[in-house]
């Protein structure tokens, strides 16, 4: 099935919003790209990068007469957004988001949409710890999994396009129920991301001391919790304020299993260590053969921008 849509509108032009933008025009997506963000200044570069057909600062105007229109902001703004383009929307138009957290989502939006919008929720699990309209590249998308979470009413065809379009810029699509995806986000991405800002701040704290050595010798592993660590604070500000429940409940796991690490080298118990440290070890094998890595020095994820 090849997927084409006259008009495309992007809302919010950052990372996700821009790599979009970049992964419809490479592919051949859509006849006219329209584009609106909150600021001007984010606006004007947009422009001056090419990003799109038309530009505009009131949402609204953005969204009328588009086919699809995919909603990029930090979730804690998705209700507002919703509530801006409810009125525009063209009857029959796909509305879709790429919000890192879903339940919320659906629950700020859904209440400001008119019944003849396909609303369905979507989230690439592709990104880097970069933001704004330069951040953005095509191939963001390449081989990472995109997931979409349909509400009981969607209809399956606009669903497919929906699909369609995502594997169009290189992504594998899932299905899954909502709650479930907050779920799954929260071990996957949410805790990883708390556990980083957390360790990266500790050190920090530790810095009036040692303030040298920790940048110095950060090669030793602290490296690689910065780049997590660097990840842009609104956005994650939001997803920990939206995804609170299930981030809450797998924080209390993390804890519990910290706790019986802590004990094990308190007591010497080194055939525990061993066996965990190599169960984890055969995690990151897995990951690599599922294509979601790879076995590099820099861990993959040196992007070469074009
Ligand atoms: P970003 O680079 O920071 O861009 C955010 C965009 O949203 C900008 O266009 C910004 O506009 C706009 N925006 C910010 N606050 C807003 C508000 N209050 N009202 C309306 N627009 C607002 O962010 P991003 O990384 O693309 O993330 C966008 C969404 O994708 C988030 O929901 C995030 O959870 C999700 N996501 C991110 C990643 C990732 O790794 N970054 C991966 C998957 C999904 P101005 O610049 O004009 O203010």
């Amino acid at each position: 099935m090849s997927v084409h849509f006259k008009r495309i509108a992007l809302v919010g032009i950052g990372l996700i919003g821009s790599s979009l933008a970049h992964a419809i025009r490479q592919n051949g997506l859509a006849e006219h790209v329209a584009i609106s963000t909150r600021s001007r200044t984010t606006l004007e570069r947009a422009r001056q990068l090419g990003l799109g057909d038309s530009y505009f600062e009131d949402p609204g105007d953005a969204v009328r007469d588009a086919d699809l229109v995919v909603i990029s902001v930090p979730v804690g703004s998705s209700g507002a957004v919703a509530q801006q383009i409810a009125g525009s929307l063209k009857p029959g138009a796909i509305l879709s988001d790429v919000g890192s957290t879903k339940s919320s989502v659906i629950a700020q939006m859904e209440p400001h949409l008119p019944a003849d919008i396909h609303f369905i929720p979507g989230h690439p699990i592709a990104g880097t710890e970069h933001s704004g309209p330069d951040a953005g590249f095509a191939e963001l998308f390449q081989g990472r999994w995109c997931i979409l979470t349909p509400l009981p009413d969607t209809d399956t065809g606009k669903l497919e396009a929906l699909s369609e379009f995502w594997r169009a810029c290189g992504s594998k699509v899932d299905i899954m129920d909502p709650a479930h995806h907050d779920m799954v986000l929260a071990i996957v991405s949410h805790l990883p991301h708390i556990i980083a800002y957390n360790i990266v701040g500790t050190a920090d704290d530790l810095e009036a001391v040692t303030k040298s050595e920790v940048i110095k010798y950060s090669a030793s592993g602290f490296r690689d919790f910065t780049r997590l660590a660097a990840s842009d604070p609104t956005m994650w500000r939001d997803v920990c304020l939206h995804n609170k429940d299930a981030i809450l409940e797998m924080l209390s796991r993390f804890s519990e299993d910290l706790s019986a690490l802590q004990r094990a080298i308190r007591w010497g118990d080194g055939e525990k260590l061993f066996d965990l440290f190599t169960r984890t070890r055969e995690v990151r094998r897995s990951i690599i053969e599922a294509g979601q890595e790879i076995d590099a020095p820099d861990f993959g994820r040196h992007v070469v921008k074009k």
